[in-house]
């Protein structure tokens, strides 16, 4: 498993991909990362500090990600980001959340005091698929709801079930609306949820300008910002 890596071509940072509690959710039907989730804080913390001691601080910018909500990471490892955050002297965090957490993430802006870009993974703005089919349990209106907290949202395509309209929406929404966005291609992993390689096509065919848009970017494999497995 990587948990280090660097993204050189857009937004240049450093990412780790942390151990942490049980997702407080766990229960996306698309998800099995959680399956790197632990209850030992020792366990955790002793791999997340062997992780973060790859990091040089030499884009200034840090993206942590766990595989669940930052809220979820224990205590000890978040002071010890923030001691390397001042060491280095980084000057902005990418971290992630479940809107669950919606009306905490001040307690990590005031806990760091660097700019944080808050990532949230919407999936799809249409609110049926997300909460129905793929059991997010995201209850936002639309994307105004959700930009009154998060800054960046995580899109998912190529479900078995999605349909091309909503895919448009939602790259229309995230092109339009926001300042920074991830698209995640769906790869087949041990869920249920299953991907559909003619979306994929389609999608990767229509949308591959998506390439050159500097604050849009796709992840073709869920390994491509080089963490994970
Ligand atoms: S919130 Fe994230 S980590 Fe938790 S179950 Fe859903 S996709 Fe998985």
């Amino acid at each position: 498993m990587e948990r280090y890596s660097e993204i050189t071509n857009k937004n240049k940072r450093e990412i780790v991909l942390l151990k942490s509690f049980p997702c407080k959710w766990g229960k996306c039907s698309f998800c099995d990362y959680i399956l790197d989730n632990s209850n030992s804080e020792e366990e955790i913390n002793k791999i997340n500090f062997e992780v973060l001691e790859n990091i040089t601080g030499k884009f200034k910018v840090l993206e942590v990600i766990n595989s669940g909500s930052c809220f979820e990471i224990p205590i000890k490892t978040l002071e010890k980001i923030k001691e390397i955050i001042n060491e280095k002297k980084i000057e902005k965090l990418f971290l992630e959340s479940h809107w669950a957490y919606k009306n905490r993430l001040d307690e990590m802006r005031e806990f760091f005091g660097i700019e944080i870009i808050f990532k949230s993974g919407v999936e799809t703005f249409d609110n049926d698929f997300r909460n129905k089919f793929l059991n997010k349990n995201a209850n936002f209106k639309d994307y105004k709801e959700f930009k009154n907290y998060f800054d960046s949202p995580c899109i998912m395509v190529g479900i078995k079930g999605q349909t091309k309209e909503m895919i448009d929406n939602d790259i229309d929404i995230i092109l339009n609306n926001f300042n920074h966005a991830t698209v995640n291609v769906f790869v087949n992993n041990s869920s249920e949820i299953k991907r559909d390689n003619e979306l994929v096509s389609w999608f990767v065919e229509k949308y591959k300008f998506l390439d050159n848009i500097d604050h849009i970017e796709v992840l073709y494999n869920n390994t491509d910002f080089g963490v994970g497995d």
